[in-house]
Parts: structure tokens; sequence; C-alpha cells
């Protein structure tokens, strides 16, 4: 019997944790121009299934009419507070 640590990590983390971070990431990744936002993870047996995204660009609607623009990913950057896994995938601050 083997023990699979990542899963066993993975449980540890709330859905909420991931999205952050993964908005987060988006952000970096897209080189701060835009964020991927609004995913709403669905539990599948051991599989978490993310729907309903939504992107917020530095470029007025640019990814339509839900795209929120800067001002959306200024209030991110506000609000959010990164992670033990923000800092785990090193990422950058946003404040
Ligand atoms: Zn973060």
């Amino acid at each position: 019997m083997s023990l699979d640590i990542e899963k066993c990590k993975i449980k540890f983390l709330t859905n909420q944790e991931m999205l952050e971070c993964l908005t987060h990431f988006s952000y970096e990744y897209s080189k701060k121009q835009f964020i991927l936002k609004d995913l709403r993870p669905l539990n599948d047996n051991d599989n978490i299934l993310l729907t309903e995204p939504v992107i917020f660009s530095c470029f007025s609607n640019r990814f339509g009419s839900s795209d929120m623009g800067e001002k959306a990913i200024n209030k991110f950057k506000d609000e959010h507070e990164c992670s033990h896994l923000c800092h785990q995938f090193n990422l950058g601050k946003l404040k």
C-alpha cells in the first residue's frame, strides 16, 4: 500500500484557496494582462471540474461583455491575500 502525498496535500486545501491561487497565477502567467476569475468548482469523485470561467483583461471588453477590465483586476489585487499555495508557486506580491 502506498500513500499518494500529492493527493493528500490537495485534500487539505479548500477549493477557495486553490481558486484564489489560480487567479493570482493567471495574472502572473499573462504578464499582468488578465485574470481568470469566477470559476465554480464541481466535485466529481476525486476530480474537481472548474466551470463558468470569466476573464478580466486590461483591455476593455476583449473577452466579451463579462470582461470587467482593469477595474476588476485592481479589485482582485486589493482584496487577495496570498496563501501558502501562492508562496509555494513563488507568485509575486500584488500589493
Ligand atoms: Zn496570491
